[in-house]
């Protein structure tokens, strides 16, 4: 009898249509971004790639080609996102998800033009952030798109924090720029003098004004604080050499010097006058924290669009690779297929991909937290003042409080009624959000662009020598490079990792964390083939690993869990990332899979879209597994001292004689033994008695369960790839090489 051959699930056919980003990426029902989408792909597509590829790049000057873009961005839309309507903006609300998708496609062409449009915002940030009503009104509006039937030039700026070796780098608080009164009549404002040399400052070729960090050279002025310089102050608004950099070619980057007068209302925030002393509102700390936690998400966005951006690309390289050859002919393997039929090629593929989509998720969902956070940091500021909480002591109380009692809320049994007000209640939900944010952020920009950037190096590779031409489709080489400035600038990795592993161990988070554990067992239960019952063990072990390392101490008796030890906390932090990112992508494709049946649009290819990605999240979790895995082992064992043979009492080790006395009564005693001592002294020849690890027996359990979690990634994988080599991709690239 014959037997009926299994149904082959429905694959993959095209690549991701704009419908199922729009579901998967949260905006689906925002059809002012989907337009800003599409109007900023015609810019990243058009006259960006076109500069692209006339070279545009071969040069670090700021020549007027790469000038012209600036337009296209006002043209598009693009500068306008960053205000409010009534200051020229294009819509109301929290921007982070927007600029994250005008970051996504400019990025997926140029980093360099993506960087150009975002420094322009990140120079107001501290203005929007911190800034005076009057101060953000001013500067919005000049710094806006002309309304049509006005005739003016808007105002483009810079962000002047990095200063010359040996000042501020990572290290924020090594500043050099100084700020001194040079001018106080009675009953007017103080009149300032800035002193600041910037190092690497971006957009500064044109900017009109700055946005710097400075500390007082006064005792008549307290402490650090950020100031608005403008080109037309008196003084020297020296905009310095351009920096000789071989990578964001399209934006301009220079070391530039200010030596300006300027009146004290240009502190970002104000000031008081308290005992004839000026008190910045805001330190420069506090100004420049509130900016780069959102601006930093963005960044990440960018080396997410670089890896999506590669697939295309390298799909179209390896199907021709051997086209044209005699042996190659249309309908053979060689011809049809190329690299496809290696299988090698098409699983790293499938890697590039995977980690593609697993941090554009994370990039999302941190936009999305922060764009939800956004209205509620206002409201807590009206909380505040209702409660009549105004210091900052009085402040962290009342969130100490919440927090607490947030933890023991979300401890309660599911189903538990008083778990509700964690969704009413205010406090409770900003401190839970706000714990949130400070992981996602620093997550996405560590990891994206980290471990991005090694996987674009996969991606170049996959292109043979092509990849580092000119020549080479998506200008991959390029992304390659950009790549790393982007893990470098807004903080390179060491920041990201110093602020999570402080973010990380925040008890709300933790709880949160434990109820991720269960979400994604709970997925598992459903949907299998996602990988989240592997990632809930994955998760299970980081959580163990990270309470062990807090109570434990090292062979010499030294604190394993502490601020100065990176070597423990940084690696802890690396594994947190890898979570993040695949719980991201596995709760993207299931919001894909649910609202994408409901869209006519996608219906057709929806199975075979969410069987693929869904494959992809199998293939992103079983890596992100093998990576806790490693790196949780190494930190749970690494730090005692292996037993040696000759030290007192031999730890670990039977004696033959004790063992042969043990043999009367325990026959074939000695059979079992191991690391037997003989008598006279010999040993089994390795580095000593092996391990014990009688504390470590619950880490053991759940490394040996983790591997057997792993059980159907690779078919996954193979699954995967095969989709790959029969998906089909339009005839060329839709922008030029
Ligand atoms: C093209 C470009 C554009 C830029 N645009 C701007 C801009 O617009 N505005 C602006 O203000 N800045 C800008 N920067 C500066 C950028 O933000 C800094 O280069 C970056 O923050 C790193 O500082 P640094 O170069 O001094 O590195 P360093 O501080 O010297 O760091 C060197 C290495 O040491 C590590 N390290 C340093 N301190 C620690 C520590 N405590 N613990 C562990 N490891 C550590 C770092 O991770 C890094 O790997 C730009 C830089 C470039 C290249």
């Amino acid at each position: 009898m014959a037997t009926a051959s299994p149904v082959q699930p429905e694959t993959l056919r095209t690549l991701p249509s704009d419908a199922a980003r729009q579901i998967e990426w949260g905006f689906a029902d925002r059809y002012d971004l989907q337009l800003l989408v599409q109007s900023t792909r015609a810019v990243a597509r058009g006259p960006v790639a076109r500069l692209v590829a006339n070279g545009g790049r071969n040069t670090h000057e700021w020549t007027p080609e790469k000038a012209a873009l600036l337009e296209a961005f006002d043209g598009a839309g693009i500068t306008a996102v960053f205000m409010e309507p009534e200051e020229g903006g294009l819509f109301a609300g929290p921007k982070n998800l927007a600029l994250a998708l005008v970051a996504f496609e400019l990025a997926w062409v140029d980093g360099g033009a993506a960087t150009a449009s975002l420094a322009g915002c990140l120079a107001l940030a501290p203005i929007h952030e911190r800034g005076t009503a009057e101060q953000q009104r001013h500067y919005m509006k000049l710094a806006a798109p002309p309304q049509p039937g006005e005739d003016r030039k808007p105002w483009r700026g810079a962000f002047c924090l990095t200063e010359p070796i040996p000042y501020v780098g990572v290290d924020t608080g090594m500043l050099n720029g100084k700020l001194r009164i040079v001018e106080w009549k009675p009953g007017e404002e103080p009149i300032l003098q800035v002193e600041k040399r910037g190092r690497f400052i971006t957009n500064i070729g044109y900017a009109n004004f700055v946005t710097a960090a400075v500390d007082s050279d006064d005792e008549r002025i307290k402490g650090s604080c950020m100031v608005i310089v403008e080109e037309g102050d008196p003084g020297i608004f020296d905009r310095g050499t351009p920096t000789r950099k071989m990578v964001h070619q399209l934006s301009s980057t220079g070391d530039p010097i200010f030596n300006l007068r300027i009146p004290a209302g240009r502190i970002v925030g104000g000031y008081e006058i308290k005992d004839g002393v000026l008190v910045p509102r805001y330190n420069h700390s506090e100004v420049i924290e509130a900016v780069f936690r959102r601006t930093r998400v963005t960044v990440g966005v960018m080396t997410a669009a670089k890896l999506l951006s590669s697939v295309e690309p390298v799909i179209r390289y390896q199907r021709g690779r051997f086209r044209g050859a005699e042996t190659a002919t249309p309908g053979s393997v060689r011809y049809e297929l190329g690299l496809q039929a290696r299988e090698d090629a098409l699983h790293r593929l499938v890697d590039v991909w995977a980690t593609g989509e697993a941090s554009a998720s994370l990039a999302f969902a941190a936009a999305r937290a922060f764009d939800e956070l956004d209205p509620l940091e206002k409201d807590m500021e009206k909380l505040y003042a209702e409660r009549g909480v105004m210091g900052g002591k009085g402040r962290l109380k009342m969130l100490r409080e919440a927090a607490d009692k947030a933890v023991e809320l979300m401890q309660l049994p599911a189903g538990d009624a008083r778990k509700q007000q964690l969704n009413s209640d205010l406090l409770l939900r900003f401190v839970q959000l706000d714990s949130l944010a400070d992981v996602l952020c620093p997550a996405a920009k560590l990891w994206n662009t980290g471990w991005g950037a090694q996987m674009m190096r996969e991606a170049v590779s996959l292109m043979g020598g092509y990849g580092i031409t000119e020549d080479c489709p998506g200008f991959l080489g390029n992304k390659w490079m950009d790549a790393q400035l982007e893990a470098t600038y807004e903080g390179p990795e060491a920041v990201q990792r110093r602020q999570l592993s402080v973010t990380m161990t925040n008890p709300v988070f933790l709880a949160q964390f434990r109820g991720w554990i269960r979400e994604m067992r709970t997925i598992a239960a459903e949907h299998p083939g996602t990988g989240a019952c592997a990632l809930a063990t994955a998760m299970t072990m980081w959580h163990w690993t990270l309470n062990y390392l807090q109570h434990s101490k090292d062979a010499d008796g030294s604190k394993l869990y502490q601020s100065a030890r990176q070597g423990v906390t940084f690696p802890l932090a690396d594994a947190l990332c890898w979570l993040v990112a695949a719980r991201c992508q596995i709760l993207d494709v299931l919001r894909l899979r649910k609202h994408g049946a409901e869209d006519p649009s996608l219906a057709e290819g929806l199975p075979g879209l969410v069987n693929f990605l869904t494959d992809l999240c199998h293939v992103q979790t079983s890596r992100a597994s093998g990576e806790i895995a490693r790196i949780c082992a190494e930190l749970v064992f690494g730090y005692d001292r292996h037993p040696a043979w000759d030290e007192p009492g031999a730890r670990g080790c039977w004696h033959q004689d004790e063992l042969d006395a043990i043999e009367g009564f325990i026959p074939g005693m000695n059979a079992y033994a191991l690391d037997v001592i003989q008598s006279d002294g010999s040993h089994p020849q390795k580095a000593g008695p092996c391990v014990k690890c009688h504390g470590a027996q619950p880490f053991l359990s759940l490394h040996s369960k983790l591997d057997a979690c792993l059980t159907g990634s690779r078919l996954a994988k193979d699954r995967a790839a095969e989709a790959i080599s029969k998906i089909m991709i339009p005839e060329a690239l839709d922008y030029p090489a």
